[in-house]
């Protein structure tokens, strides 16, 4: 069965297949920022991923996927957090990142088979960049920056069908001044030390020293671990104008070939209907959901009952959904036999998704399914729909927790010493029950006892 995706560049649903002659299919997901925590919009794009990342190894074999998602370790925002923190940028990128990485291992997310850092690729970036300036596509500016000049490339705006007029409204670079054209971007940024601290490493030739741009980036990383064409590349839809445009610019003007042959982007994740954003703070993180006792494969589950190219609001009501969601698929799952099943019982899940990787329609595919009874279906041909999904029904879930019986009888003995008016004993039992890892919430006439947050 043909696995078919919606192309950005071409706006067609077209089907994915390796374009080089090994067979490797080739695939970029521009990765997280690290220096603030990603929150549950951000993975929903990462989930979405996922399911295409495992798609494809259905497809083609798990030896025949080569996934590459990159860690943005060097920015304006990276650099803004560390100097805020007071702290060196490594510690800041390497906090952010060891969570980013629990968070994904939490939502059973594949790991990439590399997963490059900028700050690791200097060197690579900075070729790329002499490269450009050698071939006229970009200009070292008077503060010893260094630009691209979109004139340059006579596709610039293929991808997002900007045009010159909007270019201009859209342009908000402090940095502006320095440039030819406001539409020109950086592709490299002189130090200011006032702003970048130590953070600096020589420049390209003609260039100051300082730090590479954010777009140049994935185009050199993307080259050195997957080749000059990549078969699919992606990420959220907000990263369509400017930064995929200027990494088709970038790259295409090096190498003189296609940069990718397939554009994918995912809707964003809504909370009250705008946008989740680090900068909004309006956002819930994995962490923030599992301590409220959600399980994990709920979130997850909760991620992909929306279309992945249509916005999807988030509501702890569809987390619960998802919680009885998952719990029904786990007591199907018990009642399955252990083989001979008919293996092409479940086709029309997977035929929804890989009709443009309509995740919701997959979900009602397989409730409809699941409603019927487990007669007949075994457990190699749904765990292999599990798969596909990421649902992994055997984690370790994290409902609410019993109350093991010596806390219940700490807590009691607690509230008879607070009763009596005995504050000493009340407080000395409050630190046991804190020991143990729960807390008691105390009400006029009562209480209850409550995990303690990790
Ligand atoms: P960032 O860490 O900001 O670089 O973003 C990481 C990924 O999350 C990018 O692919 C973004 O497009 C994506 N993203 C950011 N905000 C949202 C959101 N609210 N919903 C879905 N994806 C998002
Ligand atoms: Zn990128």
């Amino acid at each position: 069965m043909a696995l078919r995706l919606f192309d950005s560049l071409t706006r067609e649903t077209r089907e994915l297949v390796p374009g080089s002659p090994d067979g490797v299919y080739r695939f970029y997901n521009c990765g997280p920022t690290v220096y603030a925590p990603a929150h549950i919009g951000n993975f929903r794009t990462f989930v979405v991923n996922d399911v295409l990342r495992r798609l494809l190894e259905l497809q083609f074999g798990p030896d025949k996927v080569k996934h590459v998602r990159n860690l943005t370790d060097v920015d304006d925002r990276t650099i803004t957090q560390a100097r805020k923190e007071g702290r060196p940028l490594g510690e800041i990128t390497a906090h952010w990142t060891k969570l980013f990485h629990a968070d994904c291992d939490a939502l059973n997310l594949l790991r990439p088979h590399v997963e490059p850092t900028a700050t690791g690729h200097i060197v690579e970036q900075v070729e790329m960049i002499d490269q450009l300036v050698q071939r006229g596509h970009a200009y070292a500016a008077a503060d010893g920056s260094v630009y691209f000049k979109i004139a340059s490339f006579a596709d610039y705006g293929a991808l997002s069908r900007i045009r010159e007029r909007e270019l201009l409204v859209t342009d908000t670079a402090a940095d502006s001044d320095h440039k030819n054209s406001v539409g020109d971007f950086a592709l490299w940024k002189a130090w200011k030390p006032e702003e970048d601290g130590t953070v600096q490493w020589p420049g390209p030739k003609g260039a100051a020293p300082g730090r590479p741009g954010w777009h140049i980036e994935c185009s050199a990383m993307s080259r050195k671990h997957l080749g000059k064409t990549i078969d699919l590349h992606t990420g959220g839809v907000d990263l369509l104008f400017p930064h995929h445009e200027n990494e088709i610019a970038q790259s295409q003007c090096c190498t003189g070939v296609p940069f990718a042959r397939h554009w994918y982007h995912s809707e964003h994740l809504l909370v009250n209907g705008t946008t989740m954003s680090k900068s909004k703070g309006n956002y819930f993180t994995v962490r923030d959901l599992l301590d409220k006792g959600h399980s994990p494969t709920a979130v997850r589950y909760a991620l992909l009952a929306g279309h992945p190219r249509k916005q999807l609001n988030f509501t702890l009501d569809s987390l619960h959904a998802a919680e009885k969601a998952v719990a029904t698929l786990r007591n199907f799952r018990a009642a399955l036999l252990p083989s001979g099943g008919s293996p092409e019982a479940f086709a029309s899940v997977f035929a929804a998704l890989h009709d443009d990787l309509n995740t919701p329609a997959a979900l009602g595919a397989l409730f409809s399914i699941v409603n019927k009874g487990s007669a007949g279906l075994d457990l190699p041909s749904f765990d292999r729909v599990l798969f596909a999904l990421g649902l992994r029904l055997d984690a370790p879930e994290a409902p609410k927790a019993e109350v093991p019986s010596y806390v219940n009888t700490l807590a009691e003995r607690r509230w008879a010493a607070k009763q009596s008016r005995d504050f000493n004993a009340a407080d000395a039992l409050r630190a046991e029950i804190q020991a143990a890892g729960w807390q008691m919430l105390d009400r006029k006439d009562g209480y209850s006892l409550e995990p303690l947050k990790r």
